[in-house]
């Protein structure tokens, strides 16, 4: 899932098997931005996001000013 708000989207990255203490074995895996669904209060327009959680509190710190 992509933020509405920056775009910011899952990216690869190497999932690492340790054994005997080093990593023997890398392998790709995704690794997703904490995006959550919020209904926000933008200008007095109730929309319902897909927003990550740091753009939640770029908004909130918008909005108190
Ligand atoms: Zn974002």
């Amino acid at each position: 899932m992509k933020c509405s708000q920056c775009g910011k989207g899952p990216v690869l990255a190497n999932r690492i098997h340790i054994s005997r203490s080093h990593v023997s074995r890398r392998s790709k895996r995704r690794q997703k931005p904490n995006v959550s669904k919020r209904r926000l209060n933008i200008g007095g327009v109730i929309q319902t996001l897909c927003i990550c959680t740091k753009c939640v509190r770029t908004i909130a710190k918008q909005l108190r000013g």
